[in-house]
């Protein structure tokens, strides 16, 4: 039984034969994709704060420390975005702040806001109204949350991490594995198109990882919204000195990611964390985002690879580089976009033809 999965309405069952199989899984199990993909996207970490203590996270600051971008900011960022030539504004979020960070609620309140959701509407109107598609990733999401800000979002994400019970998410501030996959599921249920993804080296084992890979499949075939799976290492940081992933292991959780899942999911590893060069041959066909004006404010230990990088890794795989939106091309149609969405693909603006630039360019043709 997966952790917290009764408490939060989490129904998905592992076939014992499939995770077999997936621990059989190898590189060589595995075709090298035809073309590797990725987005234009600005970081916009719109609030530091986080109930949760994950001991491998630098991107939570404490009660006292954490911040909350103002819309002018946001506004600012977006805007140096669209002028780089990004498609994409990526919100990021620690979970819900809880009620350890009072001085959060109360620049809320100034603005105008009883929750952070509010807000997050409000940040994606500006990205949109700037010229961006929004992708926000407010961690752990009831039904009401996420249906709040699903219209204003092109596609949204979470990491599910791993199925287990692991002690770097442990302490009295525990996340749940069931609360992760009950959020993968809402998305699905909103017809949102989501990204997801697990985490490597953070004390799950072998079996967990088949289970992780099995339990967004499960989902995914219930409501088809699953555009991407990221296949993310554990790094060393300030909080965290428990080591990373060695480059076989890479390899055979990545093969194991592309034999698990539907081939219409993309397999994505972030080059900026993961040695992108030696899993092309592993089924990987995305490199997730690249940001031309801002730190990655996940990691920032590890600045984002300029385009140039992603280029490179294409190019040592030897297939074309293709730029995407950050939803996926099959999901630009009126079953799965807002009409929100919608207009701004289609509207007669510089934003619009830069969204439908990106839908039509052919393969190897990204410019600089
Ligand atoms: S990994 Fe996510 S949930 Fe965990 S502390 Fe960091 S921001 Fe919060």
């Amino acid at each position: 039984m997966i952790p917290g999965a009764d408490e939060y309405d989490a129904d998905v069952a592992i076939d014992e034969a499939e995770v077999e199989r997936l621990l059989a899984a190898s590189p060589d199990d595995v075709a090298a994709a035809d073309e590797l993909s990725f987005s234009r996207n600005v970081f916009v970490p719109l609030t530091t704060a986080c109930r949760y203590t994950c001991t491998y996270c630098t991107y939570y600051d404490p009660p006292g420390q954490a911040e909350l971008m103002t819309p002018e900011e946001v506004r600012e960022t977006c805007r140096r975005g669209a002028d780089a030539g990004c498609t994409e504004a990526l919100f990021t979020f620690g979970d819900d702040p809880d009620d350890r960070y009072d001085e959060i609620y109360e620049q809320l309140a100034d603005l105008g806001h009883d929750s952070i959701h509010s807000y997050l509407r409000e940040a994606c109107e500006i990205a949109l109204e700037e010229g961006l598609l929004p992708h926000a990733n407010p961690g752990d999401q009831t039904r009401e949350q996420m249906a709040e800000v699903a219209d204003v979002n092109a596609s949204m994400g979470v990491m599910l991490e791993t199925t287990a019970d692991v002690r770097a998410h442990g302490g009295p501030r525990a996340k749940s594995p069931g609360q992760r996959l009950n959020t993968l599921d809402v998305a699905g249920e909103l017809d949102v198109p989501f990204t997801t993804g697990i985490l490597v080296g953070v004390g799950e084992d072998w079996r967990d990882r088949a289970e992780s890979v099995l339990a967004i499949r499960a989902i995914h075939e219930r409501h088809g919204h699953v555009q991407e799976v990221i296949v993310q290492p554990v790094v060393e940081n300030e909080r965290w000195d428990g080591g990373s992933p060695d480059l076989q292991t890479m390899r055979r959780v990545t093969a194991m990611a592309r034999v698990g899942l539907p081939e219409e999911v993309s397999v994505q590893v972030p080059p900026n964390l993961a040695p992108a060069r030696d899993l092309t041959d592993c089924g990987i066909d995305d490199l997730g985002g690249v940001s031309p004006v801002t730190e990655d404010h996940i990691n920032p230990d590890y600045e984002w690879p300029a385009l140039r990088e992603l280029r490179a890794v294409a190019d040592s795989a030897g297939v074309p580089l293709r730029e995407r939106l950050p939803v996926y091309e099959r999901y630009v149609d009126e079953a799965w976009c807002s009409d929100r969405i919608r207009a701004a693909i289609d509207a007669d603006d510089d934003a619009g033809e830069r969204f439908r630039a990106v839908l039509e360019r052919g393969e190897n043709s990204v410019p600089p």
